[in-house]
């Protein structure tokens, strides 16, 4: 501190005389923003600077002749100064953070740099302290530090600090052999509670929720927020059912209607459940397979569900299929087959329906049944139906160029292209393109849920018919189909699901219900086909009961395109008859021959 400062002048040269040094010395000790501290060499105050009395609170008078052991907070233990002192034995200087407390009593962070001060001899004079108030940049610190590990809109710990809590969970468990569940919960359908309520009220709802589901656990246990509406516990454990008792306890609390305001929030949660060490080793896995677990929950609509190893095999392979499907389309994976319908009275083809393939380079060919429901809740069946029709649509028109021209095309339309605005028109659009009038498509539907409040899909059915397109429902009598619900709709055919016909000719309940579908169709006038003819004896059972036309492995299995195209010249040399249908009647004519002779 008292080596030489020199000072250069504007002019460049002459050194402060020590008069000049001594008033700026002065300046800088009042004027600094700092805390300045000086005592004499045992350590009594003898000068203190207003930044000082600004800090701490007290005046120069209060505390001259005093040591600064007046500002200490007992924060700090002996250990603590021990190692202040040595340092400024050891290098004369001293710096670090020390709490200290002010006159009002109050206890502030700061950063305090000692320097030990010499004269020419060497003999020690003086300590020189120098200090800042650095409680704004701690509460700074902590701000950031809250930041980091908790969700601001809950206050629940994040990601981040779940893994630390877990991390020492597992490792407490490791050596008392206890046990670490994590719970993943999922709030179900909370997206239309934001849509319908707005954000806010979405909001006010998850605090609830975080409120309820603190309430439900024990204070030593975690619960954090880690998305939007997805909640992870942490729970220490003594048995692996705890988990699962735990899960329940907690749907019970979330599941209580929310009230806010005028509001009546009705929550329904999934929760997947995971336990260390049996279902991983390490946080990540260990939720991950939690949240497996909730997924499987949700779709079994159960409310908890324990993780095992064949959940983790069908949602990695649905994992999969979603992530390959993405591509399917661009890389050309995707195919459409056409399975030939058959007029029953004339043995004539009346249509074709167009149906889905998907050849994976790896995986191999994947069932519709596995794709189609990946493809419909990710809404790639929308791009992917209209590519569909597309196809269909530039098929027809080939085969009508080549003089094969088919009544019908029958494409299935999913209740998710339902949502799309005007449907209708990007279909007429779909169609002009390929040249394909719309008389020539069916579409068919399917009743699948809540789809089919009337109001909602009934303009756009008709939009359909306004195009010049007919309509079929599909699998009828598969799910609760009620033939008077749909006397709204602007129906043209409907096709009896394939699972009447494998009972029509072993359950002749099955034989009075398929007679009265059929009878109650006609009589709403709408052409019937039943699907999944595989025999004969299904053929003859249906023309028995006056089904207009047949579907099925027994007259034609799906074709590829250039099979169609021969199976279509074949029937044309047989004079439009269908050989499946030339078959079966000559053996029903061979059978009467037989009975009579
Ligand atoms: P679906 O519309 O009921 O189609 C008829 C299904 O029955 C087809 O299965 C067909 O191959 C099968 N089938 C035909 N004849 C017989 C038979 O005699 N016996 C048996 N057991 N089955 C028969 P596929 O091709 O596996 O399609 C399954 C479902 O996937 C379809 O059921 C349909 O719901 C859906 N799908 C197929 N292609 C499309 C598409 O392009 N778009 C949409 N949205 N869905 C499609
Ligand atoms: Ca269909
Ligand atoms: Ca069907």
């Amino acid at each position: 501190m008292n080596e030489k400062i020199g000072i250069e002048s504007s002019a460049g040269q002459a050194l402060l005389q020590p008069d000049d040094r001594a008033r700026l010395y002065a300046r800088v000790f009042s004027g600094s923003r700092e805390g300045i501290m000086i005592t004499d060499s045992h350590t009594r105050i003898i000068s203190v600077n207003p930044s000082f009395t600004a800090i701490t609170g007290y005046e120069e008078a209060e505390v001259v002749g005093k040591k600064p052991n007046v500002l200490k907070s007992g924060r700090q233990g002996p250990a603590y100064y021990k190692e202040m002192w040595a340092s400024l034995v050891r290098n004369g200087s001293w710096q670090g953070e020390i709490w200290n407390r002010r006159k009002s009593g109050e206890i502030y962070p700061e950063w305090l740099t000692i320097n030990a001060v010499r004269d020419e001899t060497g003999t020690l004079t003086n300590y020189l302290g120098m200090f800042s108030d650095i409680t704004e940049r701690k509460h700074f610190e902590s701000h950031l530090h809250y930041l980091a590990h908790y969700d601001s809109l809950t206050g629940l710990p994040n990601r981040m600090l779940l893994r630390q809590r877990m991390n020492d969970a597992m490792a407490r468990a490791q050596l008392t052999g206890r046990l670490v569940g994590v719970l993943f919960v999922d709030l179900d359908r909370f997206k239309t509670v934001n849509d319908s309520h707005g954000h806010a009220i979405g909001d006010r709802v998850l605090q609830r929720v975080a409120e309820r589901m603190k309430a439900a656990v024990k204070p030593s246990d975690t619960v954090s927020r880690i998305g939007g509406d997805e909640f992870a516990l942490v729970l220490e454990l003594q048995k692996p059912e705890d988990a699962a008792e735990a899960a329940v306890r907690l749907s019970r609390k979330l599941n209580r209607p929310v009230v806010d305001g005028e509001h009546e929030l009705f929550l329904a949660t999934s929760i997947g459940i995971s336990v260390f060490p049996h279902d991983g080793a390490d946080f990540e896995t260990l939720v991950k397979h939690a949240e497996f677990a909730m997924y499987h929950a949700k779709e079994q609509r159960r409310e908890c569900e324990q993780f095992t190893t064949a959940i983790s095999d069908t949602i990695t392979r649905r994992m999969e299929l979603e992530h390959e499907l993405r591509r399917a389309l661009e890389r050309g994976e995707l195919s459409v087959c056409y399975q030939p319908q058959m007029d029953a009275a004339h043995g004539g083809i009346s249509g074709v329906e167009a149906l889905l393939r998907w050849h994976h380079p790896q995986l191999g060919p994947i069932a519709p049944a596995e794709f189609i429901p990946i493809a419909e809740e990710t809404g790639m069946i929308v791009e992917i139906g209209e590519w569909v029709l597309a196809e269909a649509g530039r098929l027809w028109k080939e085969l009508s160029e080549e003089g094969l021209a088919l009544t019908g095309v029958a494409v299935n339309l999913s209740t998710r292209q339902f949502q799309q605005p005007d449907l209708a028109g990007r279909l007429q659009t779909i169609l002009e393109e390929t040249g394909c009038d719309p008389r020539h498509i069916v579409f068919e539907i399917t009743e699948s849920g809540s789809l089919y409040e009337i109001e909602a899909v009934l303009p756009t059915l008709q939009q359909l018919k306004a195009i010049g397109a007919q309509l079929a429902i599909d699998d009828f009598g598969k799910g609760y189909s009620a033939l008077g619900y749909f006397k709204q709709f602007p129906l043209d055919i409907l096709k009896i699901d394939k699972s009447f016909l494998k009972e029509l000719t072993t359950d002749s309940g099955s034989c009075v219900v398929t007679k009265a579908i059929i009878d109650m169709a006609h009589g709403l006038r709408l052409r019937v086909i039943g699907e999944g003819v595989e025999n004969q004896e299904q053929y003859e059972r249906l023309l028995e009961l006056q089904c207009d036309s047949l579907q099925g492995y027994g007259i034609a299995r799906p074709l590829g395109i250039d099979e169609l195209r021969s199976y279509l010249r074949n029937v044309r040399s047989l004079r439009g008859k269908a050989p499946a249908y030339l078959a079966w009647t000559e053996a029903a004519r061979s059978r009467t021959k037989g009975a009579r002779g």
